[in-house]
């Protein structure tokens, strides 16, 4: 269950939780995932390459952290190979529902978290419409206070613990930590319950956020939460109904 009163800020994953990606894009994933490794091992992929993928997979659960082992490609180079790709094949457009939620969220201090370059991921906040809900100069974008694309900014995607030590911090440090306060893992702990992280995929944007201590919400599912891990809080058929939650 959700505790609603403790929540002060929200992390928000990107592809699939503020927009429901479709057949296109998964489709790109698959067609650059098959040509990166078949250049790499000159080798057809159907077959011992795709089962040696889905086993990585299993473990880094992030496709473009899985492509970077198996090709010997840095984080960079994967991600620019499918950014690309996906600038082509995303069609975007302002969702006006989406901009009215986070109009009325105005009181939330929000973060977005994508597994991705920065710059694609202001671009996508942007084309959805979000960068128009202005709040302050101090903002990176429209309602976010700060935009994270992971491999730019942490070098590591999620599900990496990494990742969400450094978002954890950066919110005790820029949303709680006044001069005088103490900086021990104590009283960081302390305010991770204020923190609510919302993603359509529980194995990479909400189990290691509830290891970190956040609350999590799993966005665009109707599974029941009985069938859910239990570090799933919360389950929204669509992400507009995070405004039924908190509000
Ligand atoms: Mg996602």
């Amino acid at each position: 269950m959700i505790d609603k009163e403790k929540i002060k800020v929200i992390v928000w994953d990107v592809d699939g939780t503020l927009y429901k990606s479709d057949a296109t894009i998964h489709h790109v994933f698959e067609e650059v995932r098959q040509e990166l490794l078949e250049k790499y091992w000159q080798r057809p992929y159907e077959g011992e390459l795709k089962d040696l993928f889905l086993e990585f997979k299993e473990k880094y659960k992030s496709t473009t952290q899985t492509l970077a082992v198996l090709t010997g490609l840095s984080l960079n180079e994967v991600t620019e190979e499918v950014e690309s790709r996906l600038r082509k094949e995303r069609h975007l457009s302002m969702d006006p529902k989406l901009v009215r939620m986070f109009r009325r969220f105005s009181h939330f201090t929000h973060l977005a978290l994508r597994n991705g370059g920065r710059k694609e991921t202001l671009h996508i906040l942007n084309q959805l419409g979000l960068g128009q809900v202005k709040i302050s100069s101090q903002h990176q974008l429209g309602p976010f206070l700060r935009v994270w694309g992971s491999v730019d900014d942490f070098h590591l995607t999620k599900p990496c613990s990494g990742v969400f030590d450094q978002v954890k911090l950066w919110i005790y440090k820029n949303c709680f930590y006044r001069p005088g306060n103490k900086v021990t893992s104590r009283a960081i702990d302390k305010i991770a319950p204020k923190v609510l992280m919302i993603g359509d995929k529980p194995e990479v944007d909400l189990k290691p956020a509830k290891e970190v201590g956040f609350q999590t919400a799993l966005a665009w599912s109707n599974l029941p939460l009985s069938k859910l891990p239990d570090y799933v809080d919360v389950v929204l058929p669509t992400v507009y109904d995070l405004e039924k939650i908190l509000l």
